[in-house]
């Protein structure tokens, strides 16, 4: 039986990944790749997959640690596709309709992908709500989200005067729409993420001696094979874990180990989970 945690049983000076997702958008066995930072007792959540609380579920489930859809308050969002940002819908009503108050989370994505996520995948549901008695209004972006534009080549922060001091630096990846790799740093540890990519050195260069480095894998030219990955220094092979795999390769295995979905993770502290998991029932 998995111990039940809460944010307090964590050092709040260190940087924790809990894993919760690590399929591609074609899995039929995982859930779409995601997980939640965790610094000084905020919880950021990188990617939102639907369904977003099933998969909170489940990691908490597993890791012992919970958190509902209503406690995300951070969004790093990588890109616009689905199995990547499906999830926001759920939490944008759930933080506007289901708490009680007027809830909104921050969410950090890259300047050019701020009106199409509402004018092309958002506002054709969320452009109408109703108020508390019951009449028809027309709603924004930012009725649901607090959204700021991330830019390369400067520190990226979170918004709020509760946020953790982490520093995040973004950089575009070579996927077919805009999307941003990153490297985030707390208290001396650092994680990098490449997002969705093709392989690209100039990317692994950036995220460049971060002590853990998750790096996605899957069939297609729009992403990076594992045999790159396999052929890269053990310098950096060493400290990399993979994520966004194929049913098939993840029941396969390979030769870099793939993170676990509802595994808790600490920076820094090698690649083996910090608690143990088990499974949903
Ligand atoms: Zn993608």
């Amino acid at each position: 039986m998995t111990t039940r945690l809460t944010l307090q049983d964590l050092d709040p000076d260190r940087l924790y990944v809990l894993v919760l997702g690590v399929g591609n958008a074609f899995t039929r066995t995982a859930f779409n790749s995601s997980f939640l930072l965790i610094a000084g007792g905020v919880v950021v959540a990188i990617d939102c997959p639907g369904p977003f609380g099933r998969v909170l579920h489940d990691a908490g489930v597993r890791s012992g640690l919970h958190f509902d859809v209503g406690d995300i308050r951070h969004i790093v969002l990588t890109h616009l596709h689905g199995d990547h940002c499906n999830g926001l819908e759920e939490v944008g009503y759930t933080l506007r309709y289901v708490l009680p108050g007027e809830h909104r989370a921050h969410l950090y994505l890259l300047p050019e992908n701020v009106d199409p996520l509402w004018e092309r995948r958002l506002s054709a549901v969320m452009a109408t709500g109703t108020d508390p008695a019951g009449q028809r209004v027309a709603r924004t972006l930012e009725d649901y989200f607090t959204p700021h534009p991330w830019e390369e080549d400067q520190p990226c922060r979170l918004a709020g005067a509760d946020a953790p001091p982490l520093e995040f630096h973004i950089r575009r990846t070579l996927h077919p729409v805009p999307c941003f790799g990153f490297r985030v740093s707390y208290k001396g540890a650092t994680l990098g993420y490449s997002a969705d990519t093709p392989f690209d050195p100039k990317l692994l260069a950036f995220l460049g001696q971060a002590d853990l480095l998750i790096h996605e894998s899957s069939p297609g030219s729009a992403h990076t094979p594992l045999e790159a990955l396999e052929a890269l220094d053990a310098s950096v092979r060493d400290r990399m874990m993979l994520i966004h795999l194929a049913d098939e390769t993840r029941e396969r295995g390979a030769a870099i180990p793939a993170l676990v979905e509802g595994a808790l993770y600490e920076v820094g502290a090698g690649r083996s989970p910090i608690v143990p998991t088990r499974r949903p029932a």
